[in-house]
């Protein structure tokens, strides 16, 4: 049995009932969070403790977590750069289609370093490119994964409505349905951990409507539902898709997706920029959970999502920084911010606070991706993922509200990642890799795909 012992630091828990300390403890043992507290550490928890954290100019918040992403885009960054959706896909298909588990293994690496250095102890991926003889594509993503130290929850995606039956994707990009279905069963069976305290779940996640057959659509939810997994896919991202969605089914996406069993407690869908009111009550009354990702939402001028409307209705939403060939950032620490001020430019001033958007980026992520009972908030007994922000630089130093450091100021220095009780990132580098042997092996791996073209 080990304990750390944050001490004297901002807690900003995250509870039911929002509890913040000014200044408070928090008490890890082992993989789990064991006390939190106002005041001073007692002393018997600190006599004994592996460690005692100094929590002096420190903002303790859950760990972020991140519910849509394309790790592998991580090789494909700065392409397209002044496109819409359908055209920015068309011309990142012949890429993307020309990867394999070794590219794919440098770009999750890269991805998932940048997400850890942005406070994210949680990685959703969406992964739908499936090249033909391109390796193990999953068990790079999950290796990536554990050398960083980082939760992952997984997807095995698909596409398999090439453009000669009139999906977007090149039919050189798409598989058959009955090889995407075959192949969703086997990452599940061989990667996915349902247990408590699991640092790698497998979800089930066609890509689109537009990219993806209404069977492949419906054999994955039942196939989901057999395995007891969850299933995620894009929805209602833009204006083209809601057409493509109207010519072809005679209904919008939403009504689509529900047609074919894509509404329940036990899906996700990125974006749903273009959701009606009656949409919005369907989520709500369903538990349909969203990944918002404004800043991709912005980077392929796709418009904004809904949230304040979507949040008032008890959509569980949650935090995305969706795949970095549409947002080269790739921090999700910054997309609290982004969320405050996309929601505002649609809404008001009221339509999304500081704290609400901590909140989507932490328990609202946890709950959209089935893990609020164990993550997302900084509780006794849930899991020790935890983001230590340092917010006594001149960046934050005498600032009214510590978490409106996080949600109004620049994104502060990370001075500590936990997950699952252990240190990942420490003084904003990462402890399990080194970030420049990532950087290099990211310029490498993005070098070659390019020749490949
Ligand atoms: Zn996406």
């Amino acid at each position: 049995m080990t304990r750390t012992v944050i001490d004297g630091a901002y807690v900003a828990t995250v509870d039911g009932e929002g509890t913040e300390l000014a200044s408070g403890y928090v008490v890890i043992r082992d993989a789990r969070i064991e006390a939190v507290g106002a005041g001073r550490a007692p002393s018997e928890v600190i006599d004994g403790a592996r460690e005692v954290i100094p929590g002096e100019g420190l903002l303790v918040t859950p760990g972020l977590v991140n519910t849509h992403h394309h790790l592998y885009q991580w090789l494909t960054r700065g392409y397209a750069q002044d496109s819409i959706l359908f055209d920015w896909l068309v011309s990142l298909y012949p890429a993307w289609s020309r990867i394999d588990a070794d590219l794919v293994g440098d770009g999750a690496l890269g991805a998932m370093a940048v997400l850890a250095r942005s406070g994210c102890s949680t990685v959703g991926d969406h992964h739908y490119v499936f090249p033909q003889g391109g390796g193990d594509i999953v068990g790079s993503i999950v290796d990536a994964a554990q050398t960083l130290g980082v939760r992952l929850h997984a997807t095995r995606g698909s596409m398999d409505l090439g453009a000669s039956d009139g999906g977007l994707p090149p039919d050189f990009a798409v598989e058959t349905t009955a090889a995407a279905l075959e192949a969703s069963a086997a990452a599940v069976h061989r990667y996915d951990d349902p247990s408590f305290d699991s640092m790698v779940r497998v979800a089930i996640a066609p890509c689109s409507p537009f990219s993806v057959t209404a069977d492949l659509l419906r054999e994955s939810a039942a196939l989901a539902r057999d395995l007891g997994v969850r299933l995620h896919t894009h929805g209602a991202e833009t204006v083209e898709e809601e057409a493509f969605c109207r010519e072809r089914f005679g209904m919008s996406p939403t009504d689509y997706l529900e047609s074919v069993g894509w509404i329940g407690d036990d899906v996700w869908m990125a974006h749903c920029v273009h959701l009606s009111a009656g949409d919005i009550a369907r989520f709500a009354a369903s538990g349909t959970g969203v990944a918002h990702c404004p800043s991709s939402n912005a980077r392929l001028a796709a418009g904004i999502a809904p949230v304040r409307d979507m949040l008032r209705a008890g959509v569980p939403v949650g935090l995305g920084v969706d795949g970095a060939a549409s947002n080269e950032s790739g921090q999700l620490g910054t997309e609290v911010r982004a969320a405050v001020l996309a929601a505002r430019l649609r809404d008001g001033a009221d339509a999304l606070s500081g704290r609400d958007a901590l909140r989507v980026a932490t328990m609202g992520g946890a709950r959209v991706l089935g893990r609020q009972d164990e993550i997302g908030s900084v509780e006794p007994g849930k899991l020790a993922d935890l983001a230590l922000w340092r917010v006594d630089g001149v960046e934050h130093a005498g600032i009214a509200d510590p978490v409106a450091a996080l949600a109004l100021g620049a994104m502060p220095p990370l001075a500590r990642l936990i997950v699952q009780g252990e240190t990942v990132v420490d003084d904003g580098e990462l402890t399990r890799a080194d970030s420049g042997d990532v950087a290099r092996r990211v310029a490498r791996a993005s070098a070659a795909l390019a020749e490949r073209l």
